[in-house]
């Protein structure tokens, strides 16, 4: 971490929230759910289609995690009443996945059964390697219940090239990232080449079997890369997608991939937690520091 970064961590950490919060908000829709709508709504007459994320994660309490479930669930009934062209992401982690494994699959299960009825998708987040193989193993569990259901897969995982490989079936359907956790030297790629080749490798796998990929970064080299080959072989628009995160500039790329009819998905979070999970991220991973001021001065 360089002494600047280190710094400015330092500094946010002690400062109110009223001061980091213009900081953030380029990044986070809004605290209620009021505002993340008409920020979806935007972005839907856009022709971004959007996921959204409550933010939070490592609930310790059954009830909290409970509470974020039944969230989960209403946030439905609001996508369905307000028509807006979106679906929804979860950290298993901020529905219980530390406390207990009956309690998450329970809650799991629950907004399952509410996207089912709604007739919407939900996609499972993947978080540090400790929880790799449980969130796998629950997606595993639950694909035969109900059918739109995905999960995602982190490039800088040594693994994640064999998950892709046993997992790709039809109706399969990954997120692919780089990954955001600080994961150790022998499970991880640590070189940004070695993280792009092994995205690429995934990608290339998933669209080469039947599975749906979606293919989640910024990286404007990589993307091209991956357009390249997709234009190359034919595939067709319906099986992929390309997803970024809400706020991160993206130049004209974003408008040139919907203009070519590719499905562009934007990542909204949002919720009180915003500080907090901001905190936690920047801690994580500082290089996001230097991504936040070098997009503000951009702008
Ligand atoms: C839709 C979506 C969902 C994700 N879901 C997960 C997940 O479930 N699990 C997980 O571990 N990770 C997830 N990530 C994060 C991902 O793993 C990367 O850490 C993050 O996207 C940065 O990597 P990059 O591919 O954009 O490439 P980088 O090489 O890191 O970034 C390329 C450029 O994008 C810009 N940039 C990237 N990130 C940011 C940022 N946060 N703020 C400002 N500018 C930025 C910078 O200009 C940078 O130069 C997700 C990312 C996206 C886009």
């Amino acid at each position: 971490m360089s002494w600047i970064n280190i710094g400015i961590l330092s500094l946010i950490s002690i400062l109110p929230r009223w001061i980091v919060h213009p900081f953030a908000k380029a990044y986070v829709a809004g605290e209620t759910i009021e505002k993340t709508v008409q920020v979806v709504k935007r972005m839907n007459q856009l022709g971004y289609t959007c996921t959204l994320d409550i933010l939070g994660e490592h609930i310790q309490s059954p009830s909290k995690a409970e509470k974020i479930t039944k969230d989960y669930c209403s946030l439905y009934e609001v996508i369905d009443k307000e028509t807006l062209n979106c679906n929804i992401s979860i950290k298993l982690t901020h529905i219980g996945l530390e406390l207990d494994e009956k309690l998450v699959e329970n809650n799991f299960q629950m907004i399952l059964r509410q996207a089912d009825s709604h007739n919407n998708f939900l996609r499972i987040d993947m978080e540090n390697s400790p929880y790799t193989q449980k969130t796998i193993d629950l997606y595993q569990k639950n694909i035969h219940n109900y059918e739109k259901i995905g999960i995602v897969l982190q490039a800088y995982l040594k693994r994640s090239l064999e998950d892709a490989q046993a997992l790709n079936a039809p109706g399969f359907n990954t997120r692919i990232c780089k990954g955001i956790y600080n994961e150790p030297s022998n499970i991880a790629f640590k070189e940004k080449i070695e993280i792009q080749d092994n995205f690429f490798l995934i990608t290339k796998e998933i669209l080469s079997g039947e599975g749906f990929a979606a293919i989640a970064t910024h990286d404007i080299p990589l993307i091209d890369r991956i357009e390249s080959w997709i234009e190359q072989n034919n595939i067709s628009n319906d099986r992929f997608e390309f997803q970024v995160l809400y706020g991160v500039p993206m130049g004209f790329k974003l408008k040139r991939l919907l203009s070519k009819g590719y499905t562009v998905r934007q990542y909204i979070p949002f919720g009180p937690d915003w500080f907090d999970y901001s905190l936690r991220r920047l801690k994580e991973n500082p290089k996001i520091i230097s991504y936040v001021l070098a997009n503000l001065f951009k702008r």
